[in-house]
């Protein structure tokens, strides 16, 4: 019988990622607190439920893609006298979290899961929206080898590459290291092209050459920030959509923190926290973080 998939937070992210389980004919039954997030998903065969509590209504296994870890604590675990998820969810049902959050929370989530025989996944992506969208994501993954069995079949429709990074709060532990080298790439890179740019070159041939030189990077092939280098891309449509410089920032916080618990040196991560912070204070936190090139021109945004 088809599978029963709760799916909660259908953003930039979420939504694309709903809607190839949709179209992989999984009865998905969608929430989000944003009625036009709900609406987009509706269009591709899931149904909206009214609440996370009544998306999780016989479902087998339950997704969410929020923001931070807040989130998807208060999801699940609940709080300020409102009951969360896991009270809800009956014995043995899947849940798998692909928001990045704290590791620390992860893991504290698996244990409260456990208590209740519920089987708990942390599965950070990359990928970006055009891998959410094409179903090319990479899937890093936290947990028991039999829960990631359970989920396989699942993330196959919406990914490319699944890896089994360790126990509970793996996933989000090499997603925040992953995410900590995208942010330094994504200035250096700026700086590259901009630099190019001042001495005259045209930056889509310099990209090409930086390509097929010992600077390509997945900056230069997937998500050039100069726009009309590259079409859908953020830089192509005002910096919209994509992945906010707001969460970037909040994943930097994360990999900051983590490498302070640990002692771990990190200088270029700490100078990209701060330039994404002056960007984000700068009034520019809900753009993508591809605008952040605009930051170091050391001109005003588009
Ligand atoms: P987004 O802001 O576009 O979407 C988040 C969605 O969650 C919103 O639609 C919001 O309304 C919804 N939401 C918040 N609280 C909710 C609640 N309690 N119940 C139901 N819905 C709720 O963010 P996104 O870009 O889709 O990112 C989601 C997660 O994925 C983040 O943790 C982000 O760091 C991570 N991520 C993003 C990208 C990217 O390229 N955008 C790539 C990899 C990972």
């Amino acid at each position: 019988s088809t599978t029963r998939i709760a799916f909660i937070g259908l953003g930039n992210m979420g939504g694309p990622m709903a809607i190839n389980l949709a179209r992989a004919s999984f009865a998905v039954q969608a929430f989000d607190l944003d009625a036009a997030a709900c609406a987009r998903v509706a269009e591709h065969g899931a149904r909206i439920a009214e609440s996370a509590l009544a998306a999780v209504e016989g479902a087998e296994v339950v997704i969410s893609m929020l923001p931070a870890s807040r989130h998807v604590e208060s999801l699940y675990l609940g709080g300020a006298g409102e009951p969360g998820l896991f009270d809800a969810l009956p014995a043995g049902t899947l849940v798998i979290d692909c928001s990045t959050i704290a590791p620390a929370s992860a893991q504290k989530l698996a244990e409260a899961g456990k208590a209740r025989s519920l089987a708990v996944l942390d599965a950070p992506v990359s990928g970006g929206t055009a891998g959410a969208a094409a179903g090319t994501l990479t899937f890093m993954v936290g947990g028991d080898e039999s829960a990631l069995a359970r989920a396989e079949p699942i993330l196959d429709r919406m990914g490319q590459n699944i890896f089994h990074a360790g126990g509970a709060g793996a996933g989000q532990s090499a997603k925040l290291c992953n995410n900590m080298l995208l942010g330094i790439l994504m200035i250096g890179t700026s700086e590259a092209l901009n630099l190019g740019r001042s001495l005259g070159l045209d930056p889509a041939v310099l990209a090409g050459i930086m390509k097929k030189s010992s600077g390509a990077n997945w900056v230069l092939e997937k998500y050039n920030p100069v726009p009309g280098v590259m079409d859908n891309v953020p830089a192509a449509r005002g910096y919209s959509g994509g992945f906010g410089t707001d969460l970037m920032l909040k994943d930097l916080g994360l990999a900051l923190e983590a490498a302070i618990a640990k002692r771990a040196p990190v200088p270029l991560g700490g100078l990209a926290e701060s330039l994404y912070a002056a960007h984000s204070a700068a009034g520019n936190g809900g753009l993508d973080f591809s605008s952040v090139i605009t930051a170091l021109e050391g001109r005003p945004r588009p």
